[in-house]
């Protein structure tokens, strides 16, 4: 075959083990720990899972700097636990949902949140507010192997060495399980998809110079800097 123009790359993400996660899509769920849903305005008993997704090259590597991006002046941090698949399906029960996770990882879902506000009260699609370029930070994929399957631990984000979240990984709504089977229910997974799986409460602003630090127990640190 000939290509009309060059093959653009694939995204990776570096494993623990040495090797090179390839990402095939990027599935991020929305409010799914109670007490930052209550702090962004919603009930979270009332709500099943919703998702919304960011393109594959918006994933940022570990001990990068990202540039503070246009079009917002309310730039907002959301640390998350990242699960990534080695396997997919649809309509996959939750007592073999786990079977699909390669392992784990640190990940941030970066925020234009003045303009999501403004995209809410319009009824408008999220994309460009949680969808644009680096917009998705992820930390080394530690595999099922080495880590396991986590319900409980410290899930964390400091910036310049401030807590600014902090949660437990107990707190989820949807559970890893739970989340992959409700998400196979819209769409069929596959092999080197990631879910950003939600964040813990204390949500805020990053400023230009600052430093993040991403943390879940267990597994590698995210550190970002915003330039
Ligand atoms: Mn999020």
């Amino acid at each position: 075959m000939k290509y009309a123009i060059d093959v653009p790359p694939v995204t990776t993400v570096p494993v623990t083990n040495g090797e090179s996660f390839p990402v095939r899509r990027i599935y991020c769920v929305g409010r799914n720990y109670a007490a930052h849903a209550r702090e962004m305005g919603h009930d979270p008993n009332r709500e099943p899972p919703f998702f919304f997704m960011k393109p594959t090259d918006a994933i940022v590597l570990n001990n990068s700097t990202i540039e503070y991006p246009t079009q917002t002046n309310d730039l907002h941090h959301e640390i998350e636990l990242v699960v990534a698949l080695k396997s997919g399906g649809r309509d996959v029960a939750v007592d073999r949902a786990l079977d699909l996770v390669y392992g784990y990882a640190v990940g941030l879902d970066m925020t234009r949140r003045d303009m999501q506000s403004v995209a809410k009260k319009m009824q408008r699609p999220w994309d460009m507010s949680k969808g644009y370029d680096q917009s998705a930070p992820c930390a080394p994929i530690s595999p099922v192997s080495e880590w396991g399957h986590p319900d409980k631990g410290a899930i964390w984000l400091k910036v310049n060495g401030e807590l600014r979240q902090q949660g437990d990984l107990s707190d989820l709504i949807w559970s890893v399980a739970e989340t992959i089977a409700y998400l196979s229910g819209l769409v069929e997974l596959a092999p080197g998809d990631l879910i950003f799986s939600g964040t813990p409460e204390g949500v805020g602003p990053v400023k230009r110079g600052e430093t993040m630090v991403g943390h879940v127990d267990g597994l590698t640190d995210l550190t970002i800097k915003v330039e």
